[in-house]
């Protein structure tokens, strides 16, 4: 158990650094069409032609429509088909980011990061439970067993850095023998009126009685130059906003994004970070507690050329 309190368990089967790929049904590879997605979609294609099991991946990008880089959704595409791949888009129903933003009156920010939540996760669990009826349709009896792959590194940021590599997706209704100990230890808890502690949450992942999901993050201790050398090793295409000077593709605003990244952003999408800030003047509330937009669009106007972007801080 770590400090997140996030389910670790055993490796199944292959040794410390790679999951037993045989044993699930879907291996979802979550993309960005970014570096460390590509990293990522590389090495998983590795272990998963050694395994004979690429027919089970599905790769899916999470599109956020005008809130990401122009081109995204199709070069995460040209990534899939590269290697011969399963691809799906996944959204959320209903207005984009930045309308959504302006209809709850506020940014998301670090501590609540309801954009990754509506946006991401929510949407690719949608996915999950397509595939297990796809699978049960196919015959498939019991829980379906799901591997997320993701391309998170913990260079990124003191709270990928806590992230263990590879964990399971537990859950309140998840009825493994880890979560069912959890829930026993949760409802002692709450039957005294105490908080939950970490270690004794089953958390709310996207496991339950239909699907046993884990978590893998195969580049999660590499380093950025071994990303870009996978990258470059890859022969595939990199998007353009990293020639422009942008150290990573998410959204082009993201809120855990560096100000100097902010800054370049703001040069090279212009009229996006004015309709930003004019959610900001509409809502009365921040981009940032640290920083709006309007103070970064005056930053980049200000600024001829961003000469060093740095990484995120989140
Ligand atoms: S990239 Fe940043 S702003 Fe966009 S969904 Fe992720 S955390 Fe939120």
């Amino acid at each position: 158990m770590v400090s997140s309190g996030q389910l670790e368990i055993a490796l199944p089967g292959l040794g410390p650094d790679v999951p037993d790929l045989t044993s699930y049904r879907w291996i979802v590879a979550n993309v960005s069409a970014g570096k460390d997605s590509m990293a990522m979609l590389a090495e998983l294609m590795l272990h998963a032609t050694a395994a004979g099991v690429v027919d089970r991946i599905v790769v899916v990008h999470a599109d956020l429509g005008d809130a990401e880089w122009d081109g995204t959704r199709d070069l995460a595409a040209e990534h899939a088909a590269a290697y011969g791949l399963r691809f799906e888009i996944v959204a959320r129903t209903g207005s984009g980011l930045l309308d959504r933003i302006e209809e709850r009156g506020m940014f998301p920010s670090a501590d609540n990061r309801w954009c990754t939540s509506d946006f991401k996760r929510g949407p690719v669990r949608r996915l999950i439970t397509a595939l297990v009826r796809e699978a049960e349709a196919a015959g498939h009896v019991g829980p379906v067993r799901i591997l997320n792959v993701m391309g998170l590194r913990a260079e990124e940021s003191p709270a990928r850095r806590k992230l263990l590599a590879f964990t399971h997706d537990g859950s309140w209704t998840c009825p493994c023998a880890e979560c069912q100990r959890r829930q026993r230890k949760a409802k002692w808890y709450k039957a005294r009126k105490l908080p939950v502690p970490k270690h004794a949450n089953p958390g709310w992942g996207a496991s339950n009685t239909l699907r046993y999901v884990d978590t893998w993050l195969p580049v999660h201790s590499w380093s950025t130059t071994e990303v870009w050398t996978a990258v470059w090793a890859s022969g595939l295409r990199v998007h353009p906003a990293y020639a422009a000077g942008m150290p990573r593709l998410s959204c082009v605003f993201c809120v855990l994004a560096s100000r100097s990244a902010l800054v370049r952003a703001a040069q090279l999408q212009p009229e996006l970070a004015a309709r930003y800030a004019l959610v900001e003047a509409k809502t009365g509330h921040r981009f940032r507690l640290d920083v709006s937009m309007a103070e970064i669009i005056a930053e980049a106007e200000a600024s001829p050329e961003v000469a060093a972007v740095a990484c995120w801080e989140g």
